[in-house]
């Protein structure tokens, strides 16, 4: 029977399910102080501005298609990463893309997928289109490093490290362990390791079962460009290279994400200023009765004193264009993600709420 509403046409799992929520974003132009998607406050290497002149210099290439793999960019990787092989590293329009490839890969419908809860809402969102189910497990920041009971049938394992979004960093030791003890795919989400101490790419060669993502739209402020890297053994790049699309990073991209990964002298000078201005800010909301999760990220997590409800505060910020991440999640209504922006950012930050409380 041929259906009467369109809609009839969608998988029943599609339909009932709501879709992932990004944060607001305004009109480019806008008078705000946009602090609610953790995007970085400084502009990305210049080194990225050189090499787009030169591809507007040459248009004519535009008539080609990229390089399929993206070969410079993940050779670049590779050695900026100090991995032996650029067949461990594969890249992807964002780090989004990598974590729908690996349930593509790995999952049939109806396995189990696991991930600390809360942290990246948009787990759940890729497992109720690819028909698995998604399970959280609870997460207590104030005791990150405790292995999850019960991942026997979970196939992948989506740890955000450091965790989002309260920030708090994982240790090596924990990784691995949680490497050890779980028989599927370790995924480790690293979008904002390079605010953090540790990175488990340091782990790969000694465990099989890890994968680590990393975004270039946080440390290296390309968000606008859609980039993201994976690193896995060769055998597991292999096959998730079988169901990406086969040239799914453009030459716009390709380009920038080289030159962006190239300069490491600016990546950590941006990075740091970002870290100095986490420890100022983390301070001053401190000093005036907030609860602040320690970071390793581009932002934190803080829950106003007593009295104060992050809701009410959040609207407020709001009307004086200061916009940061609400969550209704009753884990998370207690407080506001706010990304680290400038000084001057964090000041009117701080001016906002001293006028508000
Ligand atoms: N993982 C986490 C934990 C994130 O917060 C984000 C950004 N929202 C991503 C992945 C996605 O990053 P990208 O922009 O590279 O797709």
């Amino acid at each position: 029977m041929k259906p009467t509403n369109p809609q009839e046409y969608i998988r029943p799992a599609v339909r009932a399910m709501a879709g992932y929520t990004p944060g607001r974003q305004p009109a480019p132009g806008a008078r705000v102080i946009k602090l609610n998607t953790n995007e970085n406050p400084y502009p990305p290497s210049p080194a990225v501005a050189a090499a787009f002149r030169r591809l507007a210099d040459d248009t004519a290439a535009f008539r080609l298609y990229p390089n399929p793999e993206s070969r410079r960019l993940r050779e670049t990787a590779a050695t900026v990463f100090g991995l032996e092989n650029p067949d461990m590293v594969i890249a992807a329009n964002g780090s989004d893309e990598l974590l729908r490839l690996l349930l593509d890969a790995v999952t049939d419908p109806g396995d189990t997928v696991g991930w600390c809860s809360p942290s990246y809402s948009l787990y759940p969102v890729l497992c109720g289109i690819r028909g698995v189910t998604g399970r959280g497990f609870p997460f207590d920041w104030r005791n990150p490093e405790r292995l999850p009971d019960g991942l026997d049938q979970v196939k992948i394992f989506f740890l955000t490290s450091p965790n989002a979004p309260f920030g708090t960093g994982f240790s090596n030791r924990f990784v691995a362990a949680l490497a050890e003890h779980f028989a599927g795919i370790l995924v480790v989400d690293e979008a904002y390791a390079d605010f953090a101490d540790e990175s488990a790419l340091d782990l790969l060669a000694d465990h099989p079962n890890i994968v680590v993502t990393r975004s270039f739209s946080k440390s290296y402020a390309l968000a606008a460009l859609r980039l993201g890297l994976g690193f896995a053994a060769p055998e597991l790049i292999r096959e998730l290279d079988k169901v990406r699309d086969s040239y799914n990073l453009d030459l716009a991209a390709q380009t920038a994400a080289v030159a962006a990964l190239a300069d490491r002298e600016y990546l950590s000078v941006t990075v740091g200023r970002i870290q100095a201005e986490r420890a100022r800010f983390t301070a001053a909301l401190t000093e005036r009765g907030f609860d602040v999760c320690p970071s390793q990220t581009n932002f934190v997590f803080a829950r106003p004193p007593a009295g104060i409800a992050a809701a009410a505060l959040y609207a407020d910020l709001e009307t004086r264009g200061i916009l940061v991440r609400y969550f209704t999640d009753p884990a998370l209504a207690d407080g506001l993600r706010i990304t680290i922006g400038t000084p001057e950012q964090m000041d009117a930050v701080l001016a906002a709420i001293d006028e508000f409380t």
